[in-house]
């Protein structure tokens, strides 16, 4: 049986994740909450752009509900 790897260093670490660092060019966003600049993979920049919340004003519950009109 395959336990969890005791050296794996978490997902909430450090906030960087090795695996996609390389794959992924990070852009600078800044964040419309807080305005605090996060690097983001840039898929997630082009995505999002000027409208980016930063996972931790996401987190405490202060990003702005995405308003669902698609859906009824
Ligand atoms: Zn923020």
């Amino acid at each position: 049986m395959r336990r969890l790897d005791p050296d794996y260093k978490g997902f909430r670490g450090s906030g960087v994740e090795p695996d996609r660092r390389r794959n992924a060019p990070l852009e600078a966003v800044v964040c419309t909450v807080c305005g605090r600049k996060c690097n983001v993979p840039r898929g997630v920049a082009l995505e999002q752009g000027e409208q980016y919340v930063c996972s931790r004003c996401i987190e405490e519950g202060r990003a702005p509900q995405p308003t669902a009109t698609a859906e009824q």
